[in-house]
């Protein structure tokens, strides 16, 4: 009897330790998940920027993956792709991203008279404008041309990039992620055109990756200011 007793004292104490080691086990998986991923914000900021559309199916698809990750990124749009695609324009507002101009024509501002170019700026911010019901601050000069003329003349803030993803040459989503996570640092402006499929990929594959490094995201207006 006293046999029995000091059997089932044993056979408890070790369901009991192997309780504990499953607990610790449980435990130390936790936290081995975190210290793989850096806290939000401890690598710096940057902005995913995009240019070029409204792009239709491939904007959609962006417009979903950020969602998903609860990141705001900064669009400048062209103002002959807005006619028939209001909605995304207006799901980019609603979702709270940043929406600039990037011309009417997608035209080089420098190459016509400024008077020109202020009609091109203002002409993508009026069909912006008319669907979010807000004043349109911010320019993107296709091609990055801009000049002294233009500073003076135009009340919007120009937002240039510090990272190009040269996603427009093509290539595969990850070679162009790849690119962009070489070069990029805290207060990054980066580049992409969410008009092709393999740069929102792409754009998606660097999100993932640098929120994994502790970066946060940010509209380009957060990082121009000075
Ligand atoms: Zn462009």
């Amino acid at each position: 009897m006293a046999m029995g007793k000091k059997r089932v004292t044993v056979l408890i104490t070790a369901v009991l330790a192997l309780c504990l080691i499953g607990l610790r086990q449980a435990e130390e998986g936790r936290e081995t998940a975190r210290a793989g991923a850096a806290a939000e914000g401890t690598a710096g900021r940057v902005a995913l920027t995009f240019d070029d559309g409204p792009g239709g199916e491939s904007t959609e698809a962006l417009l979903d993956g950020l969602k998903e990750r609860g990141i705001k990124a900064s669009f400048f749009l062209i103002g002959r792709n807005i006619p028939g695609k209001e909605e995304q324009v207006k799901r980019m507002d609603e979702e709270g991203h940043l929406i600039g101009s990037h011309t009417y024509d997608h035209v080089d501002l420098t190459g016509c008279s400024v008077e020109e170019a202020l009609e091109e700026i203002e002409g993508s911010a009026a069909a912006i404008s008319e669907i979010t019901g807000k004043p349109v601050r911010y320019i993107r000069p296709p091609f990055g041309s801009w000049s002294r003329s233009l500073e003076e003349a135009s009340d919007m803030t120009r937002v240039g990039w510090t990272v190009d993803s040269e996603d427009w040459k093509g290539g595969e989503a990850a070679r162009i992620a790849e690119r962009v996570l070489k070069t990029v640092r805290d207060g990054d402006i980066i580049l992409f055109h969410d008009v092709y499929g393999s740069s929102v990929e792409a754009a998606l594959m660097v999100a993932d990756a640098l929120r994994a490094q502790g970066y946060s995201f940010v509209t380009a207006d957060e990082l121009i200011l000075d």
